[in-house]
């Protein structure tokens, strides 16, 4: 099976290294088409995954665009539509990973005569999506997909509600190989030392910065935690979010937690940097679609608290594999952060249990395998 997969991103976040794991199996036939360089290229590489940037041109459309801009965009893509075009009449079918990937996929795929296949990484509601961005995505996929992958039952049903079509979309969540969270203790401790927090007890977040990612809420929790409780947050500002980045910091000053939050920056050692941690906090105050790092702290056997909405809630169940918090709320996770600084063993055996059945639910070899159901389906081999 040929595969033209598509992203928009050339910077790594939870689509893209998701579309590493896909594409993997397929890297002797297949094509990841970018529309900007970055960092994500590198990694592709780095996986032995043929990649190539179809455009140097920034493409306009924002989350937040209004129809005329969107329309607009539409007019510059053209060139880059035509190139999709004719590469896909090498490829079996197209799998549009990212929105404005869906948005040339579709049109390339009508022109090219290949499938459209679409990777639903987002949820469609109010709270992420314009009207007009949420129409164009319902639009297209409704009339040019032939099939659509949600990652979550969230993602999916956000689709529905924004219109979309029921009966061709599968679920298959982000798969992980469990192999690459498990870190030695020697590991562990020299990069505590390298931090310089032995003998804290280091809640991380991961994520990119931003607003909607919910950094501040942990902030504020942190100022009502004991004091050798300390905060790294790791990942950087991706689309250009960096006044968030200084409101955070100011946030920081202001509180006097200074030398309690450590801002990391983006960084490749997500399993050795969980590992060091002792509690993991997912802190999103709007739906978020899958969540993979709260899959990743509990393959490190790591507590996991993360806020109750959207994929997160299909993740952990409260109190069984990890704990889950009213979204905005930083009152109430500083009273389950409390209470995991209390009760450390008994956080410990839910964190292990938890862990047994990430490794169960997230196997990457299951859940491609999945997929690869799916798109033999689709092309009937
Ligand atoms: N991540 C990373 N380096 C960082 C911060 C985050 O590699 O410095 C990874 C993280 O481990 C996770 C992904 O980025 O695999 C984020 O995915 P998630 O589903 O949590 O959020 P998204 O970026 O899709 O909104």
């Amino acid at each position: 099976m040929k595969i033209l997969f598509l992203d928009q991103s050339g910077k790594p976040g939870g689509a893209e290294l998701c579309l590493i794991d896909i594409a993997k199996p397929y890297r002797h036939h297949c094509l990841v088409g970018l529309f900007a360089d970055g960092s994500f290229k590198s990694l592709l590489e780095q996986n032995e995954i043929p990649v190539e940037i179809l455009t140097n041109r920034e493409i306009q459309v924002r989350k937040e665009s209004s129809l005329s801009q969107g329309l607009a965009s539409l007019t510059q893509l053209l060139p880059l539509i035509n190139k999709v075009a004719t590469i896909a009449r090498e490829y079996d079918l197209i799998y549009a990973n990212t929105q404005k990937a869906l948005v040339v996929g579709a049109i390339a795929s009508f022109i090219s005569r290949r499938p459209l296949v679409y990777h639903l990484h987002d949820i469609l509601s109010p709270e992420h999506f314009s009207k007009t961005n949420r129409t164009i995505a319902v639009s297209l996929a409704n009339r040019f997909a032939k099939l659509i992958i949600a990652n979550s039952q969230a993602s999916k049903q956000a689709f529905i509600e924004a219109g979309g079509k029921e009966n061709i979309i599968e679920i298959a969540y982000n798969g992980f190989d469990s192999n690459l969270y498990q870190i030695s203790n020697d590991e562990i401790k020299k990069l505590r030392q390298e931090l310089g927090l032995e003998n804290k007890f280091i809640i991380g977040h991961f994520s990119r910065l931003s607003p909607w990612k919910g950094q501040h809420i942990l902030i504020e929790a942190l100022a009502k935690c004991p004091e050798n409780a300390v905060v790294i947050l790791v990942g950087d500002a991706l689309f250009g979010e960096q006044e968030y980045v200084k409101k955070l910091h100011l946030q920081v000053t202001n509180l006097g937690l200074g030398n309690r939050v450590k801002f990391l920056g983006f960084r490749n050692d997500i399993p050795q940097l969980m590992s060091a941690c002792d509690l993991i906090a997912h802190t999103s105050t709007a739906a978020e679609p899958f969540g993979r790092v709260i899959v990743e702290g509990m393959l490190c056997g790591k507590p996991v608290i993360a806020a109750k909405a959207g994929g997160a809630m299909e993740i952990v169940e409260n109190g069984v594999n990890g704990f889950l918090v009213v979204p905005n709320q930083p009152q109430e996770l500083a009273i389950v952060i409390n209470q995991c600084m209390q009760e450390i063993e008994k956080t410990q055996t839910l964190a292990n249990k938890a862990r047994e059945s990430a490794i169960a639910r997230f196997d990457v070899e299951v859940i491609n395998q999945n997929i690869a159901g799916f798109l033999r389906n689709l092309l009937q081999v």
